[in-house]
Parts: C-alpha cells; structure tokens; sequence
C-alpha cells in the first residue's frame, strides 16, 4: 500500500465527523475529491537574462457554498497533494464561519527569498495570466498564504485587471490599503485567534496570566505574539525555521519583530534580555499553558505530541497536528483549537474586503475588528456547544459543524451535481 498523502489524512477527519451526523452519502462523496485542480509550468525570464521555469496550481476544492476562496503559498516543497488538502480546508473554514464562499487554494513551487523584487513581480503576474480563467471576483477568489504578502497581491489583482480591461480589485484580498485592500486584513488571522482565546478564556480554563509558546515567527506568529504581550501575557518561547529562543520570565516581543524586520532569525537575539538558544523539539516541550503552532503542516506528529505541556494549542497554521498526534493529545486532554476555527480570521477580513470592493466603501478599524470579533465568538461558542453535547474534541465538532453548513448546501442544490 502506498504511504497516505496529506489529503489522505485530512479526510480522516471528516468521516469521524459524518459519524455524528445524519448525512446523505452522496454529500460525503462529493466533498472527497476537489473538484478541479490545473497544473501549469510557469516561465520568467530572470534579471541575467535567463529563462526559468516553475510548478505552479490552483485547486477549487468545492464551490457548492459559494465562489472558491483560499490563499497562494510560494514555497519550495509546493505540490499538488498540498495544495488540494489546503484547498479542502479552506472548504471548511468558510462553511465554519458561514463565510458565502468555497473553498480554494493555490501555490509557486518556489523559494522567494532567492528571487530579486523583480523576478519575483514578473512570477507573481505570470500566475495570474496562466490562471486568469480561473479566478475571478464572483468564481475564486485568492489572497495571501505563506511567503505571499500585499505587495504581491497587489500585483496580481493589478495584472487581472489589466486582463480584463477594466478594475477588478474584489477578485483578490489582501491587497495593499492604496488598491483596494481592508484595513484590519495585516495581523486578522493572529487576532481572530486572540479573540477566541480571550473571550473563551473560561470555557478553555485559560484565565489569568498565560505562559505562551510560539512555534513559527512569520505574519501570524508575530502578531499573536504581539498581541498576547499586550494582555499581559508572558512569551516564553518562539522559534523559526532557523532555531528558537526561550525565557522563563518572557521574551522582549519587539526585540524579535526587529530581527525578523532586518532579516535575521529570532536565533541572533539569543544572549540579549535574557534570551537562550533552544531547539525545536525543546520549544514543543516547554512549560506553557498555551502553545500556537504558526509555520507549517504536520510539526505536531507521532513523535513529538507525547513532550507537550500547554493545556491548550491555538492553531494558527494550516494542518500542523498530525492525526495520531491528535489521538495522543485528546488522551492527554489537552484543548486543541482547531484550524479551520482557530486561523479563520484571515479568511474573514478577506470576506470582509471583497465586501467592500464590491460595495465600493471602505469600514473603519473599530468596524472591522468588532465584526471579526462577533464572529470568532459566535462560531466559536457554538462550536464548544457541539463539542459539550456530543462529547468530543473542538476539532470534531468544528467539522461537525461545517459539514452541517456543506450538507444542508449540497442537499439544497438538487439533483444537479
Ligand atoms: N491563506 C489564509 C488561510 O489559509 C487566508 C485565505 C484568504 O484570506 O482567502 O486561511
């Protein structure tokens, strides 16, 4: 038998949800497989002179609730199994948040920190004019992922412009304030997440002062590191994907954020403030309440879940636990804010600034943060519900309850497929 991909794995989680609910079969058959995926060979000509290639896809996993809605990750290790799995998530994320939208995902199999600003535009445009067919303001609609920002949103939104002779920002969000973006859209999907864990502080018996570990320090670990600070909140570790650093009586956040803004690894803060070097495996095993994976899939796994401490894990990455670390953290009772809940602020600003695109009108912070706060708690509280009545774990039930918003959908479109 042949090693189970990454979509493989995440559709173990929705038939442990569909054997809680009443669902028709032919809905679980649909949700299995993305609908469609295009592969295509990017070509752009570097600044010496010469042509380069590279793979690149956009997968719309599932439109039955709306247009397709997901990011663009430029990352070395890129591929197709990766792509239709996030794609598939975002399928749930939106349905967990009851955003109008499907799900969507595509990505540069690329590393962008060796391209020149330039190239990386001319690769940036070139997705969009290979994929100008299959995006679209009312049909799938990107935004940023990991290695992907404004500046390239920017771009992209302009260059679909270009295509189509007329503009089209709402056809991608994320984009830079001066072209149509939303304030609020820079540091949503930390703050959705700090949303959940202060206003449900109670339910996850998080109260008082939390010791917090972060396990990624991009967009997302960053501004949740920030955030927690500015509660009071003590860090007490992050990392990248060069090291981390540790201190028992918490971490000088703006110190890291100025390394990363000089592009240097948290690792160079290392002997300053009381900052020490640590590994990885050491930062997944410290003594904290609350860890927050925010990198990449799969770093919770098998042979790690076991060391963990915190009694709750907020994941603000894609994916990062692992189906048998799940199993072992549930024996352990730790509370695991799942993805597709706990990461949903991203996606919600971006449904936030296609709303505004669309209506021509822009929402002042304190509208955007207080919108992004109602929601997070809703779906949120309603979710803990599920999961307090049916006895199982907040991952369970966010499926639970997506897979209720994609049935009812599903069933409600008829017989047509
Ligand atoms: N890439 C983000 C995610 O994984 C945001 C997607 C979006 O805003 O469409 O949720």
């Amino acid at each position: 038998m042949t090693q189970p991909g990454l979509l493989d794995l995440a559709l173990v989680r929705l038939d442990e949800a569909a054997t809680h609910l009443q669902v028709d079969p032919d809905v679980i058959e649909k949700l299995k497989y993305p609908r469609e995926t295009t592969k295509v060979r990017l070509m752009i000509r570097m600044d010496d002179g010469s042509r380069k290639s590279f793979l690149a896809w956009r997968c719309r996993y599932d439109d039955t609730r709306g247009p397709t809605k997901g990011g663009i990750r430029f990352h070395p290790d890129s591929n197709e199994d990766e792509v239709e799995t996030l794609a598939f998530w975002m399928t749930f994320k939106c349905a967990v948040m009851n955003l109008p939208y499907g799900g969507g995902k595509g990505a540069v199999s690329v590393d962008p920190r060796k391209l020149s600003k330039a190239e990386l535009e001319r690769l940036s445009r070139a997705y969009i004019q290979a994929f100008a067919r299959i995006v679209g303001p009312d049909r799938d609609i990107p935004a940023p992922d990991v290695y992907t920002n404004s500046m390239i949103m920017g771009w992209m939104a302009d260059e679909y412009s270009q295509i189509v002779g007329q503009a089209s920002p709402a056809v991608i969000t994320g984009k830079p304030i001066a072209l149509g973006g939303s304030v609020g859209r820079g540091d949503a999907t930390a703050r959705g997440g700090y949303y959940l864990v202060r206003d449900l502080a109670s339910e996850l018996g998080l109260e008082g002062r939390t010791r917090v570990a972060v396990q990624g320090f991009g967009n997302a670990g960053q501004y949740i590191a920030s955030l927690l600070a500015s509660d009071g909140n003590t860090i007490v570790a992050v990392s990248d994907s060069a090291g981390a650093v540790y201190s028992e009586d918490g971490l000088d956040v703006d110190l890291l954020i100025k390394a990363k803004a000089d592009g240097k690894s948290v690792v160079s803060t290392a002997g300053v403030r009381g900052h020490r070097e640590i590994s990885a495996n050491e930062l997944i095993a410290v003594d904290a309440d609350l860890l927050v994976p925010a990198a990449l899939e799969s770093m919770i796994h098998e042979g790690n879940a076991a060391s963990i401490k915190a009694k709750v894990i907020l994941e603000l990455a894609n994916g990062p636990i692992t189906p048998e670390a799940d199993a072992i953290l549930a024996e352990k009772r730790v509370t695991v804010l799942p993805d597709i809940l706990a990461n949903a602020g991203g996606v919600t600003v971006s449904y936030f600034e296609w709303v505004q695109n669309k209506q021509g009108y822009s929402w002042t912070l304190d509208e955007v943060h207080d919108r992004l706060r109602t929601i997070m708690v809703r779906e949120g509280r309603a979710i803990w519900e599920i999961a307090q009545e049916k006895r199982v774990t907040w991952r369970t039930a966010a499926y639970i309850h997506a897979l209720s918003r994609l049935a009812a959908a599903i069933e409600a479109h008829g017989t047509q497929p």
